[in-house]
């Protein structure tokens, strides 16, 4: 299937070491992509590291807080050091904060603006050279439902995740150009380390959101690798621009 090979091209997947974005680092290995992930936790990294190399592929762990401008910048440029070039960015470390709107303080506002939507725009602008150079490129930004719609509890968190789109598709217009490609996946419900958290805070959690889904379960990390080898693959060179949801049916229907 060379329409979906990735053999050859290196990848840089933010908060990689666990959740969702090891979900798709696993798949761009799979597809035979060496692959850099990062976060802030030594421990997390050195195991999502000896996983991917078990796929047959070169693999990076970067330390890297995504909140601070140059350390986000500094990994980017790290990334490509070490694989030799930078053909795809999966833009996925965030985090949220569950609480009524008028609980939050203006540092927890900074917090989730700094972490969801501050540092992907920074680690955009600091692939750009090198897949410029390259005259070809793919970049991932990850949403979500509050993409889409709103939420009670996640106020913050929807506006960064509603920003990420039109970001996306500026970007994508910008350097489509330069044959690099800007598209975003928008998760349903998937079970990971921020949505258990989730779950011991909201009371019926696990229930309601298995039976508003259509395709009745919570997602899994594997379920985004698809999407994400699509995007990252020449099977994607002229799909840009576009929100694409991985949701079990969940935005596409009122119940
Ligand atoms: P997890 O909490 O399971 O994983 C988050 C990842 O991001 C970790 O690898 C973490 O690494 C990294 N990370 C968090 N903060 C930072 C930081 N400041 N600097 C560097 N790395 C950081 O979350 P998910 O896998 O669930 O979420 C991944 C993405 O998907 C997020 O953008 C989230 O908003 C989005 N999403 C998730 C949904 C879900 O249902 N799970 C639904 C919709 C969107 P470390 O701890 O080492 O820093």
């Amino acid at each position: 299937m060379e329409l979906f090979n990735l053999q050859g091209k290196t990848a840089l997947v933010t908060g990689g070491n666990g959740g969702i974005g090891l979900g798709i680092a696993r798949g761009l290995a799979q597809a035979g992509a060496d692959v850099a992930i990062a976060g802030r936790d030594e421990a997390k990294n050195a195991a999502a590291v000896a996983e991917l190399e078990r796929l047959g592929v070169r693999a990076v762990g970067l330390i890297a807080d995504v909140r601070d401008d140059v350390q986000a910048r500094e990994m980017v440029r790290q990334a490509a050091e070490r694989l030799g070039g930078l053909d795809i960015l999966v833009a996925n470390a965030g985090t949220n904060l569950r609480k009524r709107p008028e609980d939050y303080t203006p540092q927890e506002w900074h917090h989730l603006i700094d972490t969801n939507l501050t540092s992907v725009f920074a680690c955009c602008q600091a692939a750009y050279p090198a897949m410029k150079e390259r005259e070809s490129g793919k970049i991932v930004t990850i949403g979500s439902m509050t993409s889409l719609m709103g939420f009670d509890m996640a106020s913050i968190y929807a506006a960064t995740k509603g920003a990420v789109v039109q970001l996306t598709k500026s970007l994508a217009a910008a350097w489509a150009a330069d044959n690099i490609q800007v598209n975003c996946i928008l998760p349903g419900w998937i079970d990971t380390d921020l949505t258990r958290r989730a779950r011991q805070v909201l009371t019926g959690l696990e229930e309601r959101v298995a039976d508003r889904t259509p395709a009745g379960r919570w997602g899994r990390p594997e379920d985004l690798a698809g999407a994400a080898v699509f995007l990252c693959s020449p099977a994607s060179d002229f799909v840009t621009g576009t929100a694409l949801p991985v949701d079990g049916g969940f935005s596409s229907s009122l119940f």
